[in-house]
């Protein structure tokens, strides 16, 4: 017997008509990649992305082309994401911070047909444009007045494409399993994958967003995303906003301290979320200008661990609660919030502190366990440590065409679980702690630094025996990689000769901050490097300049 209640399929263009139609007036702040801000509500931004709904109707785009973005947090961005996914096409939020040849990969990997860009971009996408074969059209996020002259290509305008188009367009409606957005990570080893959410996993992944002991949304609040929207969809902030109908305030490009503190109080935020190195720019702008928040409440930290100074500064400071959250691209991608329970209200100030260190526990809808090498569950005793495993309706069961195979590990009950590449303890209060990583990768002021690339680039060295690259602290950055080098026998190579030859093979964040040479590297009993002994060995190792 099926229940008798109305079917109707989760679809992200219900989330932009809701908030019209009951928080029309409210408004939507942006910072202008122009100069200046913008400033309109949830009732122009629905009738502008139905306006580009039949823009790329026009332009022949069809359910489920991909539309690429590189672009900031705004306006514009925000209507991005709402026309393409309630149309039926995939919104794909390309990081422009990645390498070119990264990004060139990736948008042909995703067979983008169009690229929607921030003016910021024009001379990357001017240089990747000719090697992205399945582009039909670069469109630059701007009006005619802004639009760039003598570009070598033929660029569309944004608002010419809005203004030519009326906003008589109801939205289909769609399998709610059907794609609506992609992201690729590169949080793993080898060239980055496509994770392919659904309108289902994105409301259902909103919804859960916003409850109290998540983000703790309502349409009282003010919220700033800093997190970029193509950063795992500014973790659901464009989506959860539209739901609780909140006022939301864009910052454009410009991440820094001054910046984003003088948006916080002109437009009165009361809630915000971001990786560490941003609120450390924050922090260090407050402290040395002696401002404080006039309304500023909350914020989400997430991305990397976010430090448990910072965790104290925002407490004790400036009474701000800081919400640290664990989650992967992966998994839409909130997995994990670090909110107190009742149990936790009578601890000490320092006992509650060593709690909030923690990633926190699961948010209903996402399962999570540690196991050990064989797959065994380990128990949940703050101290045992093992791979983290996770579950649920919003979490990647497959990445874009298979790339790497399934993903997913079967357990003895025959449950399939997604390996986190993290290792964590739980307590027994279902309290997750992150302790190391199993996937080989470096994580810099909250984007991915593949530590194989770069000792694949230190072994090109004639004089380089064997190479390994490992993260270690850094009070900026979190982490940066450190070079360990075994030269081959008799060279006299140095550490400025070895960094001068990665100059122009990677990117310039990408360049290890130090080089330490070795006679020889540990390694396991199949060969491989031993990179958990290294991280032990130099786990207080100071980077120069620190
Ligand atoms: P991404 O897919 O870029 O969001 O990266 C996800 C990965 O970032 C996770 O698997 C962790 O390795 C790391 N990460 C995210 N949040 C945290 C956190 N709060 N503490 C420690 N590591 C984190």
């Amino acid at each position: 017997m099926h229940g008798l209640m109305m079917n109707m399929p989760l679809s992200i263009s219900a989330l932009i008509r809701h908030a019209d139609r009951y928080h029309g007036d409210t408004e939507i702040v942006s910072r202008l990649v122009e100069g200046g801000i913008h400033r309109y509500t949830y009732h122009d931004a629905h009738r502008r992305a139905r306006q580009l709904a039949n823009a790329l109707a026009s332009l022949g785009v069809e359910a489920p082309d991909r539309i690429g973005t590189l672009a900031w947090n705004g306006f514009r961005h925000f209507e991005i994401y709402y026309a393409t996914s309630g149309s039926g096409a995939v919104c794909h939020t390309v990081n422009p911070r990645l390498f070119p040849e990264q990004i060139v990969y990736i948008i042909n990997h995703a067979q983008d047909r169009y690229v929607f860009f921030d003016l910021t971009f024009l001379k990357l996408i001017e240089a990747i444009a000719p090697q992205c074969k399945a582009v039909r059209g670069w469109v630059a996020m701007t009006d005619r007045a802004h639009m760039p002259q003598g570009s070598t290509l033929d660029l569309l305008c944004y608002e010419d494409l809005i203004n030519s188009h009326s906003d008589d367009y109801v939205w289909p409606e769609l399998d709610e399993n059907a794609a609506s957005s992609l992201c690729y990570t590169s949080g793993t080893t080898g060239n980055p994958k496509g994770v392919l959410y659904s309108h289902r996993s994105t409301i259902l992944h909103a919804y859960a967003a916003c409850m109290p002991d998540a983000m703790q949304l309502s349409a009282r609040d003010v919220v700033m995303p800093v997190v970029p929207m193509f950063h795992a969809n500014a973790w659901s902030l464009p989506y959860a906003c539209a739901m609780v109908g909140c006022k939301v305030v864009f910052p454009g490009a410009a991440l820094d301290g001054a910046s984003v503190y003088e948006l916080f109080e002109t437009e009165k935020v009361t809630m915000s979320a971001g990786v560490p190195t941003v609120w450390l720019g924050l922090l260090q702008h407050t402290q040395q200008n002696k401002l404080g928040f006039s309304t500023f409440r909350r914020t989400v930290i997430g991305g990397s661990a976010c430090p448990p100074a910072m965790i104290r500064t925002f407490n004790e400071v400036y009474g701000i609660e800081v919400l640290h959250a664990w989650g992967m691209t992966e998994m839409s991608p909130l997995g994990t919030m670090c909110t107190f329970k009742t149990r936790h209200l009578n601890l000490s100030q320092e006992e509650k502190y060593a709690v909030m260190a923690k990633q926190g526990r699961p948010i209903y809808g996402v399962d999570m366990k540690i196991v050990d090498d064989a797959g065994r569950e380990l128990p949940w005793d703050g101290k045992a440590f093992g791979d983290l495993l996770v579950r649920g309706p919003w979490i990647t069961a497959e990445y874009l065409r298979g790339e790497g195979g399934s993903p997913l590990r079967e357990d003895e009950h025959g449950l399939k679980w997604f390996p986190t590449g993290d290792v964590a303890t739980i307590d027994a209060d279902g309290f997750m702690q992150i302790t190391d990583r199993s996937k080989d990768v470096i994580k810099s002021g909250g984007e991915w630094i593949s530590s194989i690339d770069l000792e694949n680039t230190a072994v090109a060295h004639p004089e380089v025996k064997e190479a390994a690259v490992i993260g270690v602290s850094h009070p900026k950055w979190d982490e940066r990689p450190l070079l360990i080098v075994v030269r081959k026998p008799g060279a006299a190579l140095t550490r400025e000769q070895l960094l001068e030859f990665f100059q122009g093979k990677v990117a310039k964040w990408w360049m290890p901050d130090d080089v330490v040479f070795v006679d020889e590297l540990p390694h396991t009993a199949t060969g491989k490097i031993l990179k958990t002994r290294l991280r032990e060995d130099y786990k207080g190792y100071r980077l120069p300049g620190t």
